[in-house]
């Protein structure tokens, strides 16, 4: 069954991704059933979004009843769902103001464009610059392509926005390098995700942060991955003592509906977007933030960030003793449910797709490494049959 509808898909959407050879039809809590019924671990929670799992059902419910009164109105008007959404999400993070997007790249657009007109709002000037980071991803529009240190990604895309300058991830002295009088903003991944999990350094973030007051320009954090408790804190940052000036969030902060969010601390939203500088039809519908709403009170009722610190430390035990035991497996990186297993002289498509095979949903970033981002609902038995299945797949 899983072949046919594979040829129609194939037949009718366009062949921008390499697709693993599943359809996939239902979920439960930790597993994926495809069209066979033939279950799945789940170990990617559709790249870091169903941080709740599948089947919630206060949070089905809690869609389902939205549905039933009200999807979307445009931003014209105020929503129940928005007033909280917005305010549970402004609580998180001790930020100042919300704008709800329908994606991780349209919050990472909206951040750029706060940027822009902060340092326009001071000097006036048109040609100002942004420090991002060698193997970030940010996403594919041309604006967060721009600010993506992947030369793969942007060469056919050229010209990409000007000024756009890239540091090394966790080298201080080359951000420091290539600071001007023109930076009107430093952006980063708290956790880098796609370019291979690597956690931001204390002093390296901090060192930014310093930078960042002490020349004011701003401090753009993406937390679109490793935001919403994955790494054990509700944002990645607040691990740091510091607070980004502008924050981009996506994927868990809806568990599995079309939502983003760039948030402003004060500083960023005193002096940059006004009325009639961003707009969105869609963004931050009364149904999408009914859900970002439900997401934050289930996190609370079912003590999310604890047991990713639970688990997630039990993950990290586990994943260390596989590069203990593996000459191919030669590091573990990441924080918390976010982790990476570096892996040398074999193709890791191989592992992920003998893990399909064995019932088990991984995923890879950079070009060798192995990324754990479950949901973050798992038990430690969950962690127990992943690695189970994992090594049947070496
Ligand atoms: C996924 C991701 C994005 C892009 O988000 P979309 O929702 O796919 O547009 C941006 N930044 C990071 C760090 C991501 O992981």
């Amino acid at each position: 069954m899983n072949n046919s509808y594979i040829e129609k898909a194939e037949e009718a959407i366009l062949h921008t991704y390499n697709r693993y050879q599943i359809v996939l039809d239902r979920g439960e809590g930790v597993y994926l059933y495809d069209v066979n019924q033939k279950a799945y671990l789940d170990f990617a929670a559709g790249i870091a979004v169903q941080s709740l799992g599948y089947n919630n059902k206060e949070y089905t419910q809690a869609l389902k009843d939205q549905i039933d009164k009200l999807t979307h109105i445009s931003n014209l008007y105020y929503s129940v769902p928005m007033a909280e959404a917005a305010q549970k999400l402004k609580e998180a993070s001790g930020m100042s103001k919300v704008f709800f997007t329908n994606s991780g790249t349209e919050a990472v657009e909206g951040a750029i464009k706060t940027a822009r007109k902060y340092a326009y709002g001071k000097d006036g000037g048109t040609d100002h610059e942004i420090i991002a980071m060698k193997h970030s991803f940010h996403g594919r529009s041309l604006g967060a392509l721009s600010v993506t240190g992947n030369e793969k990604y942007q060469a056919p895309f050229r010209p990409l926005l000007p000024g756009i300058k890239f540091a090394d991830y966790n080298d201080l002295e080359s951000v420091k390098a290539l600071v001007t009088d023109k930076t009107c903003a430093i952006m980063l991944e708290t956790v880098q995700g796609e370019g291979g999990i690597y956690p931001a350094e204390k002093e390296f973030l901090q060192g930014i942060k310093a930078l960042c007051e002490e020349r004011d320009i701003l401090l753009i954090l993406d937390e679109i991955q490793c935001g919403m408790g994955r790494t054990g804190y509700m944002f990645a940052w607040q691990e740091y003592g510091i607070e980004p000036d502008v924050m981009t969030c996506a994927k868990a902060i809806g568990c599995g509906v079309p939502v983003g969010a760039f948030v402003l601390g004060r500083k960023a939203a005193e002096g940059s977007l006004a009325a009639g500088d961003h707009g969105t039809t869609y963004g931050g519908n009364p149904f999408v933030c009914a859900a970002v709403s439900k997401v934050f009170d289930l996190y609370e009722k079912e003590h999310i960030l604890e047991n990713v610190r639970q688990v997630g430390t039990y993950l990290t035990e586990k994943l260390d003793g596989l590069v203990d035991k593996y000459d191919f497996l030669t590091e573990r990186r990441g924080k918390g449910l976010m982790q990476g297993l570096e892996v040398n002289g074999r193709p890791v498509g191989g592992i992920v797709d003998r893990a399909l095979e064995n019932g088990l949903i991984i995923i890879t970033a950079g070009s060798n490494v192995l990324r754990f981002v479950p949901p973050l609902i798992i038990t430690k038995e969950n962690v127990d049959e992943m690695l189970e299945k994992l090594e049947g797949s070496f």
